[in-house]
C-alpha cells in the first residue's frame, strides 16, 4: 500500500516560533487556559462536521452523539483531548498547525504587554489557541483523520515546540482528532481528576457538546463534566446570573464580566432565541478592523452556522456579543443564500432594537460603567448615525460630547441635555469641531457664544466631522457649526459699518489670493480675526482629515472674519504704508489659521514677521519709521 505522503520534518513559520516563545513565558501563570483552547477546537471541529452533514448525504448519522473526550494518565504524565469532528487532511495540518493564517496575529504579537493577565485574555480573542498546549507540554502530538478519508490517510503531527515539527502518515480507525500532551514535570500536578474537572467547569461548561473525562486505569465509563445544553435555549427563569456570566466568558474569552445582557425567546410567525451581551471592554483592534464581526454567532436549531456578519449585526454594533438561534431558517441553506433571507432581516432588526435597549438602559443609569462604555465604544456607535437612517435619532440621543457648559468635564453632554438648557426661542444646536479639546476650548469662535451665554458642543473625535455632516437636525432643531457662514446671534442683525467694510476690503487686497472673503463680523470679542467656513463648504478640519486619508481635496481658500473693534485692527486702519499693512494682514491671517489648528503655508515667514515686530517693540525706536502707525484713526 502506498503512502499518501512521506514523513518529513518542517520548520514553523517564524511567526509561530515567535509566538510560542512569548506564550510560554507570558502565560506561565495562566497555564490552565490550554485546556479551554483544545476543547474549543474540538468543539469547532464538531460544529463543522454537523454543518457539512447538513448538505452532504454521505455524512448523515456521523453528526449524532458528538462528544469530546478528555483523558488523563498521571503515571505516564499525559493528557489527551479527542473529538469526532471534521478532522484534518495532511495539507490542512500543515496550514493550520504550522503557520498562523489569521491576520490578527501580528497585531497580537505586538500587543503583548508583558502583563500576564492582560495577555492571557488576548489569547482567547485571537486564533492562536492551539499553541497554548506548549505552556504545559514538552511535546504535543496530533493524530487526525479528515471525514471522508480512509484509515490509511491519517496524519500524525509531533512537535516539542522548539521551532520544528514532524509530520507523517498514520493509520487511524476513526475520523476526528486526538491531541496528546506529554506534560512537563512541573505541570503534572494538573493530572488529577479534581483539577481537570474544575478547569473544564470553569472555562468550558457551556460548550454545546458533552465533555467526558476518564482517568487511565480507573474509569470504566466516562463521566460527563459539563452542562452541555445550549444555555440560550433554556428558559430565562432557569438561568442564574453566574451562568450567564460564565457563558459570556466561554463565548468571548473576555476575562471581564459583561455589562449587561438580553435574553429572549421570540415566538410567533418566526421563532428564534436571542442572547445578546454588552461587553465592558473593547478588544483592542475594534476600531481598526471595521469588518471583523465575530461577535454574534448564528445558529439554526442549535447547529452553528456562522459568525454573524452584516446580515445579523450592523457594523456600528460590532462590539455586541452573543448568539442568535433560529428555529425557522432552513438548515440546508448555503451561507450565500442566507444573506438575502427576509427572516434574517427580521432577526437583524431585533438585534438592533435589543442592543439599543441595553445601551439606553446603561446610559440612563449613567455613572462609571456608562462612561467606560462610552470611552470604549462611543466612536463605533457614532457610525450608526451615519449608516442607519431609521435609528438615527435614537442613536443620536445616546451620543455624548464635551461642551462649553461643563468646560473641564469630558464627554458627558447629550443632545437632550443641550435641548433642556436651550432658550424657548432658540432653534439651533451649536457645535465646534476641532483636533483636540484644548484647541476647541480656546477657539476664537467661541468668544461671541461665551459672551452671550450660549452653549456650544465641542466635537473632537475624528469621526465627528462625518457625524455632523449626516446629523443636521435633532428633534427638529438644526445642528450648526459656530465656524460656518454668517452668524446672526443678535436679533437686530447689525449692519457692519462702512469703515469696517472698507478695512476688510483693504485686507483682502493686501492678502490677495491666499484668502477667500474678508468680512467684518460678530463672532469675535477678544481675538482680532478668525477663519470661517462658508455655509456649505468644507471646514478646515474636514479638509485636513480627507487629506490625511489620502484623498485629493480641491484647494479652497479660507474666509477671514475680522473684529474691527479690536485694537490691532484699529491700529492697522491708521497705517498708510501699504507694505507694512500687508505684513500685518498676513500676520492676522496666519494667526487665525493657527488658532484653528491649521497649517501655515510658510511657517518660517510667519516667524520672521513676528520677530520683526518683537524687535521693534523691544528695541528703542530708531525713529526712521514714519509710516504713521500709532495714530489711531477713529473708526466710528
Ligand atoms: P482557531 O481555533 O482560533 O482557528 P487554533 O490555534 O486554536 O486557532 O487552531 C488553529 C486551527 O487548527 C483551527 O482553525 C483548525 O483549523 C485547526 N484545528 C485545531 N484543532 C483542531 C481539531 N481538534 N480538529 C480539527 N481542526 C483543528
Ligand atoms: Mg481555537
Amino acid at each position: 500500500m502506498s503512502e499518501a505522503f512521506s514523513a518529513e520534518t518542517r520548520s514553523f513559520d517564524t511567526e509561530v516560533h515567535q509566538l510560542l516563545k512569548l506564550m510560554i513565558n507570558a502565560l506561565y501563570s495562566n497555564r490552565e487556559i490550554f485546556l479551554r483552547e483544545l476543547i474549543s477546537n474540538a468543539s469547532d471541529a464538531s460544529d463543522k462536521l454537523r454543518f457539512e452533514a447538513l448538505t452532504n448525504e454521505a455524512l448523515k448519522g456521523l453528526d449524532q452523539d458528538l462528544a469530546i473526550d478528555v483523558s488523563i494518565d498521571p503515571e505516564a504524565g499525559t493528557l489527551v483531548v479527542s473529538d469526532r469532528g471534521i478532522g484534518m487532511s495532511r495539507d490542512e495540518v500543515v496550514a493550520n498547525l504550522g503557520t498562523i493564517a489569521r491576520s490578527g496575529t501580528r497585531q497580537f504579537l505586538e500587543s503583548l504587554t508583558g502583563d500576564q493577565k492582560k495577555d492571557a485574555s488576548l489569547i482567547g480573542q485571537f486564533g492562536v489557541g492551539f499553541y497554548s498546549a506548549f505552556i504545559v507540554a514538552d511535546e504535543v502530538q496530533v493524530e487526525t483523520r479528515r471525514v471522508g478519508a480512509t484509515a490509511e490517510q491519517g496524519v500524525r503531527w509531533v512537535s516539542a515546540g522548539d521551532g520544528q515539527y514532524r509530520i507523517e502518515p498514520c493509520e487511524l480507525a476513526d475520523h476526528g482528532t486526538r491531541v496528546t500532551l506529554i506534560l512537563r514535570e512541573e505541570h503534572r500536578d494538573l493530572l488529577n481528576r479534581w483539577q481537570i474537572e474544575r478547569i473544564i467547569r470553569h472555562y468550558s461548561n457551556h460548550i454545546a457538546f458533552p465533555i467526558r473525562l476518564t482517568e487511565a486505569g480507573k474509569d470504566e465509563d466516562a463521566a460527563t463534566v459539563n452542562d452541555s445544553q445550549a444555555l440560550w435555549s433554556r428558559p430565562r427563569s432557569d438561568i442564574e446570573q453566574a451562568e450567564y456570566e460564565e457563558f459570556y466568558s466561554s463565548l468571548t474569552g473576555d476575562t471581564e464580566k459583561p455589562v449587561s445582557w438580553a435574553h429572549h425567546h421570540v415566538e410567533g410567525s418566526q421563532r428564534y432565541s436571542l442572547l445578546l451581551y454588552l461587553p465592558g471592554q473593547a478588544p483592542f483592534d475594534m476600531l481598526i478592523n471595521r469588518d471583523e464581526r465575530e461577535g454574534v454567532k448564528l445558529y439554526i436549531q442549535r447547529v452553528f452556522i456562522m459568525d454573524a456578519a452584516e446580515q445579523v449585526v450592523p457594523r456600528y454594533l460590532r462590539f455586541m456579543r452573543g448568539v442568535v438561534d433560529s428555529a425557522d431558517l432552513p438548515l440546508n441553506v448555503s451561507r450565500e443564500i442566507l444573506q438575502d433571507s427576509p427572516l434574517l432581516k427580521k432577526i437583524r432588526a431585533t438585534v438592533v432594537k435589543r442592543s439599543l435597549d441595553l445601551i439606553e438602559k446603561l446610559a440612563k443609569e449613567g455613572g462609571e460603567r456608562w462612561e467606560q462604555f462610552w470611552k470604549a465604544f462611543g466612536s463605533v456607535l457614532k457610525e450608526g448615525v451615519i449608516e442607519d437612517f431609521e435609528q438615527r435619532e435614537r442613536i443620536a440621543s445616546l451620543l455624548r460630547f464635551a461642551s462649553t457648559h461643563e468646560d473641564s468635564a469630558g464627554e458627558t453632554v447629550g443632545l437632550d441635555d443641550y435641548l433642556s438648557r436651550m432658550g424657548e426661542d432658540d432653534d439651533t444646536i451649536w457645535f465646534l469641531t476641532a483636533d483636540s479639546l484644548k484647541v476647541a476650548q480656546n477657539s476664537p469662535h467661541l468668544e461671541a457664544f461665551r459672551q452671550r451665554g450660549i452653549e456650544v458642543l465641542l466635537l473632537t473625535d475624528r469621526i465627528d466631522e462625518w457625524l455632523v455632516a449626516h446629523l443636521d437636525e435633532y428633534k427638529s432643531k438644526k445642528l450648526k457649526s459656530v465656524a460656518r457662514g454668517k452668524l446672526d446671534l443678535d436679533d437686530e442683525a447689525a449692519e457692519p459699518d462702512e469703515a469696517a467694510s472698507k478695512l476688510a476690503g483693504r485686507i483682502k487686497r493686501a492678502l490677495g489670493d491666499v484668502v477667500g472673503n474678508v468680512q467684518p463680523g460678530t463672532r469675535l470679542t477678544e481675538s482680532p480675526g478668525c477663519i470661517v467656513a462658508d455655509e456649505h463648504g468644507m471646514t478646515l478640519q474636514m479638509q485636513k482629515m480627507l487629506r490625511q486619508a489620502g484623498q485629493e481635496v480641491p484647494e479652497t481658500k479660507p474666509d477671514l472674519e475680522i473684529n474691527a473693534g479690536h485694537p490691532l485692527l484699529q491700529a492697522m486702519d491708521g497705517i498708510s504704508d501699504d507694505k507694512r499693512f500687508g505684513e500685518l494682514s498676513q500676520l492676522l491671517f496666519d494667526q487665525a489659521l493657527l488658532a484653528e489648528g491649521g497649517e501655515l503655508a510658510d511657517p518660517a515667514a510667519y516667524v520672521r514677521r513676528v520677530n520683526t515686530l518683537l524687535v521693534e517693540a523691544l528695541a528703542p525706536r530708531a525713529g526712521k519709521d514714519d509710516s504713521g502707525d500709532g495714530q489711531h484713526a477713529a473708526s466710528s
